[in-house]
């Protein structure tokens, strides 16, 4: 009979690290400011801004170069060490826990925006850039990068967890916007993906296997994106309507129309609520949509004629838009801050954020089953969502320490995420799996896994990048 590997605290297999030995090594290769086991480092650096469980790593690393994170991932490979890397621990599914302990790199030192190329709408960043950061640095070339996950996350962090955020449904999301990696593999090896062209032929697309791949396959240092120019005209609008589906069905006939809206997002009554509460605001407590438009001021003005129409046949009322830019950043800070919004809901409370995706004709019944099904459930949920996409989130404001009231909660992710997968969607549209939708994976890709195991097991023959994640390998 062959003998079970003995368990760690986390149920996973012990890996016997030799810490002492693992920081000794990394202090001889870094400054003493770049390695820290201080405890409430190493506690910041194992959890994320969800629900699930803390997981502290053994030693937190602070490299400042691509050449520091090969010689850290070398150290690491000697020694045996699990490696997750670290942005800014804005995840929400468990992406930065260190379930088997070992090495946190956090990039927030690789901090510089290393190349703009105006010309060519590109750019080259550390990874340890913030998307705010990098807006504030290209703004005054007349230039912006559109992807805004509502936390102020890294580059890096963005790219391996293929993030999104309210402008996706016209600019795209980081598998679209980004050109090119550094990155750094598990025995210390970097390698280049991509270049600055638009189209390539040559080869497999290395770039697009690690955008994604949650700190699983590498460490990605640096990143080449896409740029846009700022548009001529910008207005936002909002609209109410009587009920979820009209806001729904609206938002169907706005995309199928072929309307270029930049940003079409849900706001269900409750976090209407909530964001009036928090951001002092004094929308109508019904079922909301918020609206940006881009283009020319004539191209932004038929747009918005467009959309009232069609709003219209769906009963949507106080249709207002400005192109006032104190307005637009009000509302759209309003929006971003819908999260916390909702936590202020209930004093004491944890959010248990979750987010599907579906093709858009099936938008509609997705979010009516949904709605009926926390009905039921009694839990207080806001509902918002990029909608445009076909994205929407669910956010579970939950008592943490009622085991009844978790497990209701984790009920009401389950049976959304299946519901999801059967209408041909996704149980993630930007979060990602991390480890607390492990269990979604294979409902959703079948034997595809087997083959995402194999690809990671050719990169990490011996599991050590971000153990745990996305499946079980
Ligand atoms: C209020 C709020 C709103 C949010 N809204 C959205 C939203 O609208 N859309 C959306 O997509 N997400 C959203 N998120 C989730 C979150 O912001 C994203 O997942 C973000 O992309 C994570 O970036 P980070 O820098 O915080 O990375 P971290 O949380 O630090 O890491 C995330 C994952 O990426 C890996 N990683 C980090 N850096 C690297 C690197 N350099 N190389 C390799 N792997 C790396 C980590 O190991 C981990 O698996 C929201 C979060 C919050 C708190």
């Amino acid at each position: 009979m062959t003998a079970l590997p003995a368990q760690g605290s986390t149920g996973r297999p012990q890996r016997n690290l030799n810490v002492p030995g693992l920081v000794e090594a990394l202090q001889n290769i870094l400054k003493p400011d770049q390695v820290s086991t201080n405890a409430g480092i190493r506690d910041r650096h194992g959890h994320d801004e969800s629900y699930h469980e803390s997981h502290a790593p053994d030693v937190v690393v602070f490299p400042e170069t691509t050449e520091e994170v090969s010689a850290i991932a070398k150290v690491a490979a000697q020694f045996g060490s699990p490696i997750i890397p670290f942005g800014v621990g804005t995840s929400l599914e468990g992406h930065v826990a260190a379930l088997d302990g070992g090495i946190s790199i956090d990039m927030g030192r690789m901090n510089k925006v290393l190349e703009v190329n105006a010309d060519d709408l590109d750019v080259k960043v550390e990874a340890g850039v913030t998307r705010k950061a990098l807006n504030a640095y290209i703004r005054d070339q007349g230039l912006f990068f559109p992807i805004d996950p509502g936390a102020d996350a890294t580059i890096g962090g963005m790219t391996a967890t293929r993030a999104s955020g309210t402008n996706a449904v016209r600019y795209g999301t980081m598998r679209e916007n980004v050109l090119g990696l550094t990155v750094v593999l598990a025995d210390g090896r970097i390698i280049k993906t991509g270049g600055r062209s638009r189209k390539s032929a040559a080869g497999y697309d290395l770039t697009r296997l690690f955008v994604g791949s949650e700190g699983t396959l590498g460490i990605i240092t640096e990143i080449r994106l896409r740029l846009y120019g700022v548009p001529e005209a910008m207005a936002a609008a909002v609209a109410n309507f009587p009920d979820i589906g009209s806001a729904v069905n609206t938002v169907i006939r706005t995309i199928q129309a072929g309307v270029p809206v930049a940003r079409i997002e849900l706001l269900d009554e409750v976090q209407i609520d909530a964001i009036n509460k928090y951001s002092k605001l004094d929308f109508a407590v019904r079922p909301t949509l918020f609206f940006e438009f881009h283009g020319t001021e004539t191209g932004v003005a038929e747009q918005s004629a467009l959309v009232g129409e069609i709003g219209a046949e769906f009963g949507m009322s106080d249709f207002s838009w400005t192109a006032k830019p104190e307005d637009r950043t009000k509302m759209w800070q309003a929006r971003h801050d819908a999260f916390y919004a909702g936590l202020a809901l209930r004093p004491g409370a944890k959010g248990w954020p979750t987010d599907v995706c579906v093709p858009i004709s099936k938008l509609a019944d997705c979010i009516l089953e949904t709605k009926a099904d926390v009905a039921a459930s009694g839990l207080l949920t806001p509902l918002v969502g990029h909608v445009g996409d076909g994205n929407f989130h669910l956010c579970i404001i939950l008592n943490p320490d009622d085991a009844e009231e978790a497990a209701r909660a984790q009920a009401l992710t389950d049976r959304l995420a299946h519901r999801a997968i059967a209408m041909g969607g996704t149980c993630t549209g930007e979060h990602g799996i991390g480890f607390g939708k492990i269990g979604f994976l294979e409902a959703e890709h079948g034997s595809a896994v087997a083959v995402m195991r194999q690809l990671k097991a050719t990169l990490d023959p011996d599991n050590r990048m971000n153990p745990g994640k996305i499946f079980r390998a």
